[in-house]
């Protein structure tokens, strides 16, 4: 049990005393909540809803959803993966008891989720009763040459609603059940990943409201939630004043503001940062520690911008950066609200905060 106690449970205590940013963790299942929880996470700043859907028992209805023809199929693929999803955030709502918690909207790379045997086709093809030949087809017309600029974050939510609104119906639904289960207060942020125009967050953010009212009204109870939005493309960052119109948080999400904003892969790097960090061209990973000049500028920005529309917009961020001190440092004079790192990061995130805020009270110089 990674309970913080002795003396290293003091530090903690005294750390948390000093800072000002608050600390929560990246969780999508039950165990790593508690884990986040026991480090002292004070919320979960991200849920990425896709991991919650590669289970054997889901994978098949995922495809089936991709892969339908039309929106009465994507709705019978919906109808089986709604009650999974409504008891997964049930679980992760119980868990934080009370603590805030962000659910991103699905963000697949769409090639994770295709079929990649004809025995897996076969599966789908006998789940849903489509032909095996025309399933086939269909996983051909959606292959990308480039998946991690291609149809995934808001943009699957924007070509298919019906997902994004299984998706939102699943939260408000678990976040009534738990609240009137528990008597406790449950704050559901709901988030719109990878959005690079207003007008991506403002369709989603009208079909979340719809189905929030709807299930707040069958269950004839009052519940607070939210509807935010990532930043994680350089538009998003330069356009975040209009953005925040529709947005109530935004949360940094600086794995692909990093990849987007150098135009470097995250998933392939590893070929040449040593020869760049050999060379003096790159000091740090830019994947591990916030490049100040670009994209922590575009943090800046956007943190300027949004709160110009909206003064009290939630500000976070849950990309690694979140779990590293030097990082953690430069968000701190961004003003941000909350980091939020893996759950065994959460001490370090903890201490890290600390020493921003004596920093910053120190004018800058070092702790
Ligand atoms: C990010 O891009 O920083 C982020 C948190 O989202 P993901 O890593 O899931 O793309
Ligand atoms: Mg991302």
């Amino acid at each position: 049990q990674p309970e913080l106690s002795g003396d290293f449970g003091e530090l903690m205590g005294w750390a948390d005393k000093v800072r000002r940013m608050r600390v929560r963790a990246n969780a999508e299942t039950p165990h790593d909540a508690q884990v986040a929880r026991d480090f002292g996470a004070e919320g979960i700043g991200l849920c990425r809803t896709e991991h919650m859907f590669f289970e054997a028992d889901r994978i098949v209805a995922v495809r089936e959803m991709i892969l339908a023809e039309d929106k009465k199929g994507r709705e019978a693929a919906l109808t089986k993966l709604l009650p999974m999803q409504r008891s997964d955030f049930e679980a992760l709502f119980k868990v934080m008891a009370g603590l805030p918690v962000t659910i991103r909207l699905l963000d697949p790379p769409l090639h994770e989720f295709l079929p990649h045997s004809d025995d897996e086709i076969e599966e789908v093809a006998k789940s849903s009763g489509m032909d095996a030949q025309k399933l086939k087809d269909r996983a051909h017309k959606l292959h990308e040459f480039n998946p991690m600029l291609g149809h995934r974050g808001c943009r699957l939510g924007v070509s298919y609603p019906e997902i994004s609104e299984m998706q939102a119906r699943a939260i408000m639904e678990a976040a009534c059940n738990v609240a009137k289960e528990t008597g406790e207060k449950v704050t559901p942020e709901i988030m719109v990943p990878l959005v690079a125009k207003r007008e991506e967050l403002a369709f989603l953010k009208e079909r979340i409201d719809c189905i929030a009212i709807e299930v707040l009204k069958e269950n004839g109870i009052k519940l607070d939630y939210l509807v935010g939005t990532m930043i994680e493309l350089p538009r998003a960052a330069l356009t975040a004043d209009a953005i925040a119109q529709d947005a109530e948080f935004f949360s940094f999400g600086t794995n692909d503001l990093t990849q987007t904003t150098f135009g470097l892969s995250r998933d392939d790097s590893a070929s040449f940062l040593p020869d760049y960090m050999r060379q003096g061209i790159f000091e740090r990973d830019p994947f591990v520690t916030l490049d100040p000049d670009g994209v922590g500028a575009l943090v800046e920005i956007a943190a300027e911008k949004g709160r110009a529309t909206r003064p009290n917009i939630k500000l976070g961020i849950c990309g690694e950066h979140g779990g590293d001190p030097d990082s953690i440092n430069f968000v701190e004079g961004a003003g941000l609200d909350y980091v939020s790192c893996s759950p065994y990061r959460t001490p370090i995130a903890r201490l890290a905060a600390a020493q921003a805020k004596l920093r910053k009270n120190d004018g800058g110089s070092t702790a």
